[in-house]
């Protein structure tokens, strides 16, 4: 009997292949990095065929790391990079072109024209370059050749683990729920491609994938392994930090950080700057949906105070040097770089450090760094709330940051609630393992799930609300001056 379960983490820089033991402990990983390929400011490509040559290379790795074969896995799941657009020729197998990465800008051009309500109608996203449909039409607009093979279904479009269950699979065309909603082809009602929308972006029915739920055997690989679930990163994220029930939300925390609050089977349309996208649907059961909320700088911050200001060492020494101040001494750092985007969405946002006198040293500043980070969260978390409803009572967090003790004390007293930091800190893999050992009835229910849970740190609030009205004053004060920047 096979005592593992498998997990393909298929991320925006790298692809890990994770393996889990029925506790959910890890018994062995391998990891590859793939190419960035930048053609032009704002674009950034992927090249398909190296990252399914890296996942078969992962796999290879990770079992051989643990002393196991194929038929030791019991069911083999995957979490994605999401939104990122893949063309391939259905005979040969081959890409069509590179794939463009969800954060390729390259079709902002496109936005104007785009009929903003129908949009968040219909599949809970505004207009945004973030998004498959523009792409995925950039493509087809580019060669007549393609659009005609498209139409004729020989080009096959699908995210990346449309393009790994393909292959994985030997040709099965299918997504999953949560990928199909980001994809913005897809309608959050009927849970299907709208025919409205593929009219809007000018997309040809016959190249897309199948819509399955995240959770059931889509088919095998590897000589009979059942590939068993397929889910987004963030999605999986909320998956493998267990949080089942509406109200359970979780921080991810890395470059930026990626929110979402589990809001159960009906989906909550976002007045506060939020997206509305499916969670997560298990086999027949109704689907869960979730409000999330990006940030777009948060650890990129420590990486300018280290890369471009030199004041740090390396990104862990933040702890250290904001340690030695007790508080930012009235200074406040937005890192806008790139503008601000969930619940603001101000394109035209540029970053500010604004409160500084002579007083004033790096400490100060990278501790206004680090509250940045947790400011970010609680705005999110704010609107979370207010089109929600409920106020959160714990965020579970995980990523690169959650290393950082300071800074998780410090999200804990600017949220007012207990932050939670789990002993599995590869929430993405475990939840996609999750997922594929539930559809396959290696875990046989989510208590199972919950009981696996194990909490590593937990950091209570410990600011006066007193004190938490003034800091968001001034953070609010802070955003204002970062807006419409000449
Ligand atoms: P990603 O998956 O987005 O690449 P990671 O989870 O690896 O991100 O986190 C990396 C980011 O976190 C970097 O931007 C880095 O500056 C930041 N970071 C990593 N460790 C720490 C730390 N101890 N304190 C503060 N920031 C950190």
């Amino acid at each position: 009997m096979a005592d593992f379960v498998g997990a393909i983490d298929q991320g925006t820089t790298s692809t890990r292949f994770m393996i889990f033991d029925r506790s959910g402990a890890e018994i062995g990983r391998h990891q590859l990095e793939h190419r960035q390929i930048l053609p032009a400011a704002g674009q950034v490509e992927h090249d398909a065929r190296e990252i399914w040559e890296n996942t078969r290379k992962v796999i290879d790795g990770a079992l051989a790391n643990a002393g196991l074969v194929a038929t030791d896995l019991a069911a083999i799941g995957i979490a994605n990079q999401r939104e990122t657009v893949v063309l391939w020729d259905r005979v040969t197998g081959e890409p069509v072109g590179n794939a463009i990465v969800w954060q390729d800008t390259r079709t902002a051009s496109m936005l104007p024209e785009l009929d903003a309500s129908v949009l968040r109608e219909r599949t809970g996203l505004p207009p945004a370059t973030y998004f498959s449909a523009t792409k995925v039409k950039w493509l087809l607009d580019q060669d007549p050749e393609i659009r005609r093979k498209a139409e004729k279904g020989d080009v096959k479009f699908g995210t990346m683990e449309s393009w790994l269950i393909w292959n994985l699979t030997g040709g099965l065309h299918i997504t999953d729920v949560t990928n199909a909603s980001r994809t913005q082809l897809m309608n959050l009602s009927t849970l299907d491609w709208d025919p409205v929308l593929l009219d809007i972006f000018d997309i040809p029915a016959a190249m897309l994938p199948e819509i399955r739920s995240s959770a059931e055997i889509y088919g095998t690989a590897l000589g009979g392994v059942p590939i068993a679930a397929a889910i987004g990163d963030q999605q999986a994220a909320l998956f493998g930090q267990t949080c089942f029930d509406p109200g359970d939300a979780k921080c991810t925390y890395g470059t930026g950080n990626f929110v979402l609050l589990n809001t159960g089977t009906t989906p909550v349309r976002s007045t506060h700057g939020l997206l509305t996208t499916v969670a997560y649907r298990f086999g027949d059961e109704a689907p869960v949906f979730a409000l999330e909320g990006s940030v777009a700088a948060t650890g990129s911050a420590i990486q300018w105070l280290r890369d471009q200001l030199g004041i740090l060492e390396s990104a862990s020494d933040s702890e250290t040097l904001a340690a030695t101040v007790e508080d930012s001494a009235g200074v406040c750092f937005v890192p806008a770089f790139s503008g601000l985007f969930a619940p603001y969405w101000r394109p035209d946002a540029r970053a500010a450090i604004v409160g500084l006198s002579r007083f004033h040293t790096a400490a100060h500043i990278t501790r206004a760094a680090l509250e940045a980070i947790c400011y970010q969260t609680r705005d999110v978390v704010a609107a979370m709330a207010q089109d929600s409803g409920t106020a959160l009572d714990c965020l579970q967090v995980d990523g690169g940051i959650t290393a950082n003790a300071l800074c998780m004390q410090l999200q804990a007293d600017i949220l007012g609630v207990p932050v939670s930091r789990p002993a599995v800190a590869e929430t993405t893999a475990l939840g996609a393992a999750y997922a594929a050992g539930l559809a396959t009835g290696f875990w046989t229910n989510r208590d199972e799930l919950r009981a696996n849970r194990h909490e590593d740190r937990r950091w209570e609030p410990s600011w006066t609300a007193e004190r938490r009205t003034e800091g968001t004053t001034r953070w609010s004060a802070a955003i204002n001056r970062t807006l419409d920047w000449v």
